[in-house]
């Protein structure tokens, strides 16, 4: 790491600091406390970074190292990380404010995630094809897209990072990764990563810095192959607008609002246990989160007032507290966004069952929001259709399957649903029907790295995680030799 403090950009192979000079500090969300001062980066810097990722891949050095290798160097990035886990769980907490415990699981998923692609990294050669003629050799290879923009949010910073740091560097590609300016410091540390393990100078560069500014250039430069975006629905279709006129590979991976469908017949304790983990770990600020919360009509009451009345008892706290169940939201702003949400909620009819306010007393430190339950919505509502992305709940009743599929499926998003039923047949039928990219049956937010992840519908495009996960970063070629 260079002496100066905020050379914190990776550009090349070297540390240095913004060419503006500027700097911002960072501040941890459960209390104000400074964490840290970084480079925050503008165009010029993504300029700089996207010309040294350009050069390395031109320069082969990485694309051209064979995949079995680059999967082995995968892997070493995966026991690196396992041995610096307290560091990196500890950097992840104090960006977000989210519980150590949390951030340690977010941890140990990065170093799975990496040892699932350096696994099937040597894997993804390619096929050969029988072209009807013994004097025809077909084949068809997978190749590195090229240079990728990778564009992440703040909420699981490292952990969607990894999504697309992993798979696009199996493929061969070279990166430049640009992560929420307001948690930036597990990137630096995984950028420290792969420069100790000698990943050659250039194939992966970090810019800080805001999304309109040192973001932006990831989609618009016609020396981009590919930008990979997860956040936001409204910045992904200006990333996407702003990729078209290159025509670069888009993959986006956006918000959801998340059906979490309770029939009569379920386990009435796991159902509750469980939906009160979709709605508030991480204080909601999770894009699979189960913010909708449907209950069949005949338990809906018994099952609401048990959610509420544990709803109210959840404790909050830093991510250092022991006894925290849930911490903080990410800054003032988006606290003063979730309170506006829940306002047009109330103003449009639903009901504050629990919650709708900031947390108090020890909390005020921080940009904490209670716990918050709301029924008595219907489907048009804002707070039934937009993303709140924050520890509030709305609860919607059905009276039968047909009704709970249509409901579920009444939205513009479809990243990820829930079912909960002790009929196995109805599970499968209700899961087979539910318009999402994800579903679980009896459980909520387990994922796999194995197993592909993104949304239907406006929750995005393409997939990360699972071989779909790699194919998003290769090109695909057809050799055909007439001997
Ligand atoms: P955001 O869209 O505000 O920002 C995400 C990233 O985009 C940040 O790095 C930001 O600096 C950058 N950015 C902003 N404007 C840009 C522009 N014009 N050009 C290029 N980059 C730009 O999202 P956020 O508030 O950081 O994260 C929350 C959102 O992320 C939620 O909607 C959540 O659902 C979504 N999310 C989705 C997934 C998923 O897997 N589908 C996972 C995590 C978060």
């Amino acid at each position: 790491m260079s002496e100066t403090p905020s050379a914190t950009l990776f550009v090349g192979g070297r540390w240095v600091p913004a060419r503006s000079g500027e700097t911002r500090e960072i501040r941890c969300p459960a209390d104000g406390e400074l964490v840290g001062v970084v480079a925050e980066g503008g165009a010029e810097d993504t300029e700089a970074a996207v010309a040294a990722a350009r050069t390395a891949f031109d320069d082969g050095a990485w694309r051209d190292t064979p995949a079995p290798a680059r999967g082995d160097f995968l892997l070493r990035v995966a026991a690196r990380l396992r041995e610096r886990k307290a560091e990196f769980a500890r950097a992840e907490s104090l960006d977000t404010g989210k519980r150590l415990v949390e951030s340690e699981i977010d941890m140990d998923d990065i170093a799975a995630c990496f040892t699932y692609y350096g696994k099937v990294a040597a894997e993804q050669a390619g096929r050969v094809v029988d072209a009807g003629d013994p004097d025809v050799v077909s084949r068809v290879v997978h190749e590195p897209v090229g240079v990728c923009g990778l564009i992440t949010p703040w909420n699981y910073p490292l952990l969607q990072a990894a999504w697309k740091i992993a798979p696009a560097l199996a493929a061969g590609n070279a990166i430049v990764l640009k992560p929420s300016e307001l948690t930036p410091h597990t990137a630096i540390l995984m950028m420290q990563v792969l420069e100790e393990l000698g990943l050659p100078a250039g194939v992966a560069n970090l810019v800080l810095g805001p999304g309109a500014t040192a973001g932006a250039p990831l989609s618009s430069h016609a020396s981009v192959d590919m930008v990979s975006f997860t956040g936001g629905v409204h910045t992904g279709r200006t990333i996407a607008a702003a990729a078209a006129p290159t025509v670069k590979r888009v993959a986006l991976e956006l918000g959801g609002k998340n059906p979490n469908v309770v029939f009569a017949d379920a386990d009435f304790d796991a159902a509750v246990d469980n939906a009160l983990n979709a709605a508030f770990v991480h204080s909601g600020q999770v894009c699979s989160a189960g913010a909708r919360l449907l209950v069949q009509d005949e338990i809906a009451e018994r099952f609401v007032d048990e959610l509420v009345r544990r709803a109210q008892h959840i404790r909050l706290g830093g991510p250092f507290d022991p006894d925290a169940e849930t911490g903080p939201l990410i800054s003032a702003e988006h606290r003063d966004k979730v309170t506006a949400y829940v306002e047009r909620g109330v103003a449009e009819g639903a009901r504050v069952r629990c919650g709708g306010t900031w947390g108090e007393g020890d909390l005020a430190a921080g940009y904490y929001y209670l716990p918050t339950v709301l029924d008595g919505v219907r489907r048009g509502m804002s707070v039934v259709r937009e993303e709140g992305f924050g520890p509030v709940v709305t609860v919607e009743t059905f009276a039968d399957e047909d009704e709970a599929v249509a409901t579920a499926n009444d939205t513009e998003y479809g990243l990820a649903g829930a079912v909960w039923t002790q009929d196995a047949g109805r599970a499968q039928r209700v899961a087979g029907r539910l318009r999402h990219g994800t579903i679980w049956i009896n459980d909520f937010h387990p994922y796999l790295p194995q197993a592909e992840w993104g949304g239907y519908g406006q929750s995005g495009t393409g997939r990360e995680l699972g071989p779909t996960g790699l194919a998003e970063y290769q090109e695909v070629k057809h050799i055909y030799q007439n001997t």
